[in-house]
């Protein structure tokens, strides 16, 4: 399935399975996994004349060893994010000033604003919008749960493993107790 940002009306393109386009018509890089750039860029060069219809990006058809300085895909671009979210709450204060539990609740929602996979900025701003799921951000452990919580909505919708988040701080702080 493509998935199109604000481009309604544009003519619809052939792209593979999975690739999900950004607002300006292109296949949006960090909204797409490797595998389904890759597709993208072999499907260029055996139908090199249909390719030159659908605006593939120039450096597709060079870049399938994917090279650790490439862009990154949605997924290299979550795990990233994820480990900078969740140490983020590793070394949040156990007693946060009030001030600071506020700037912490605005920068989620600006994160959310801001996360480059639009697809996934979506969901994760309709995640947050919900009530149950408001940011608690009042102590360290709390929100380590909550980053917790949140990565789980992830994980579910992708159909992966729900983690224990009773392990959190073990994972992202202190290490594995065994
Ligand atoms: P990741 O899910 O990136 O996890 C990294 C490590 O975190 C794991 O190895 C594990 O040790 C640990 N971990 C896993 N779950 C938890 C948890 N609940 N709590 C604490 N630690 C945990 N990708 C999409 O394809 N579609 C989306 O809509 C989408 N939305 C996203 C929204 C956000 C806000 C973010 C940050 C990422 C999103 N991603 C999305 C990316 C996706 O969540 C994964 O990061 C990506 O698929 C890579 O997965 P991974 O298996 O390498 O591990």
């Amino acid at each position: 399935t493509v998935e199109s940002g604000d481009n309604t009306n544009l003519p619809p393109k052939k792209f593979p399975k999975g690739v999900v386009l950004g607002a300006d018509g292109k296949p949006c890089r960090s909204c797409t996994s490797v595998a389904s750039w890759i597709a993208m860029a072999k499907q260029k060069t055996q139908n090199p004349v249909s390719a030159t219809t659908t605006t593939l990006p120039a450096e597709t058809a060079s870049d399938l060893q994917q090279p650790s300085d490439c862009p990154p895909d949605v997924e290299k671009l979550g795990w990233s994010s994820w480990t900078l979210l969740h140490s983020i709450t590793a070394t949040y204060p156990v007693r946060p000033s009030q001030e600071l539990q506020q700037e912490t609740t605005q920068f989620l929602s600006t994160f959310s604003k801001l996360y480059p996979c639009w697809t996934c900025a979506q969901d994760f701003q309709r995640w947050l919008k919900e009530d149950r799921n408001a940011p608690r951000v009042s102590s360290r452990d709390e929100f380590g749960r909550w980053m917790c919580e949140a990565h789980n909505a992830v994980n579910i919708k992708l159909g992966k493993e729900r983690f224990d988040c009773d392990r959190w701080e073990e994972r992202w702080r202190t290490g594995w107790k065994d």
